[in-house]
């Protein structure tokens, strides 16, 4: 094993020692290779005792709130590999002045082999209120090397599940034009420093064409659309299905998705549908769903989704994330498990 004090003196010789492959420019990451070599010492070891860990490249939470030790704890206890866990700014935190929150550094400190540096969730107040200054904020982070990659922004999101139930629906009711000045902003910033971005857009026909237009014109932009196939009203969508997404991935080779959706029963409380279009009545995956990412292996990424409000649901999330896993033909599960995330992050193959 890695000796840890040694990673965590690595880490602390700030700046990061060598350059981050994405970046393209003689730009140093702090302590990336002894980041590098304590994340794929975590992986191996997992692998070597027989389990498939995964990199949940899309987990978020409240940094005031997480308790990083039972984070931590369950990952050991369920195998998983890596996390890129990002803090949200919440309303008190935001009317605070804060626009960039430095949990990534605190998660580092204490585990430095389990979690992946990564900015702020766009989401309101920080993108809404404040776009240019939460904006300049994240880019800060990754000019100083704080962060390797971004997200998730919330471009258009309709209330989530459990703000639904709570009745707080209009909170996180987002529309941010995506060809606006904050979506040229994001996408920008990803083509010119190689950072990842995580996108949460919900599914709509008429939000397609302006994403289209700015894939298109952000070709090195490397963009995550979290939550594959998780449609929320499907009179809203007819342009949308495995076909649509072959398509897209063929004409956008820096276009990645998630894999965090709900389990087949998972029903959106607003609409009463169930959104998790991916999952056919059987239990198992809609074939053509599946046919999809056998063709398109290096496309998709594991991905929790866990939430400031869902943290204590970790053994759960676990479980029908691997569901989904054992449902992909054999070879192609260590693929979206970690490896498309290694190499997204790394520009490399994990070895
Ligand atoms: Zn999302």
């Amino acid at each position: 094993m890695m000796n840890r004090r040694r990673l965590i003196q690595a880490m602390s010789a700030l700046p990061f020692g060598a350059s981050l492959p994405g970046l393209g420019h003689a730009q140093a990451i702090a302590g990336l290779p002894a980041l590098k070599a304590g994340y794929a010492q975590r992986l191996k070891k997992i692998l070597a005792a027989g389990e498939l860990p995964y990199i949940d490249m899309e987990s978020s939470c409240n940094s005031t709130k997480v308790d990083i030790d039972f984070v931590a704890k369950n990952m050991d206890r369920l195998n998983i590999g890596l996390m890129a866990l990002s803090a949200d700014i919440g309303h008190g935190e935001f009317k605070k002045g804060v626009r960039y929150d430095n949990l990534s550094e605190k998660l580092l400190a204490s585990y430095p082999d389990r979690f992946i540096p990564i900015g702020n969730g766009g989401q309101p107040p920080a993108l809404t209120e404040a776009p240019d200054e939460f904006l300049d904020a994240q880019e800060a982070a990754i000019a100083k090397q704080q962060i390797m990659c971004l997200g998730e922004f919330e471009f258009r999101h309709y209330p989530s599940p459990r703000q639904a139930k709570r009745g707080a629906g209009n909170d996180r009711d987002v529309r941010v034009p995506i060809d606006g000045p904050a979506g040229h902003r994001v996408f920008g910033l990803s083509e010119k420093t190689g950072a990842a971005f995580q996108l949460h857009y919900e599914i709509e026909d008429e939000l397609l064409v302006p994403l289209e237009k700015m894939l298109a014109q952000y070709p090195k932009a490397k963009v995550i659309w979290c939550h594959l196939a998780q449609i929320r009203y499907i009179e809203r969508t007819s342009r949308y299905t495995p076909a649509y997404v072959d398509g897209l991935i063929k004409r956008f080779p820096n276009l990645y998705f998630d894999t965090a959706f709900g389990d087949s029963a998972s029903v959106y409380p607003l609409s009463n549908q169930r959104h998790a279009r991916i999952w056919a009545s059987d239990g198992g995956l809609v074939s053509e769903w599946r046919d999809l990412l056998a063709a398109h292996p290096r496309r998709f990424l594991s991905a929790l989704d866990l939430g400031g409000d869902r943290m204590d649901r970790m053994v759960s999330y676990d479980q029908k994330h691997r569901y989904f896993l054992k449902c992909l033909p054999a070879d192609i599960q260590h693929q979206v498990a970690y490896r498309n995330a290694w190499s997204l992050l790394f520009n490399e193959e994990f070895a």
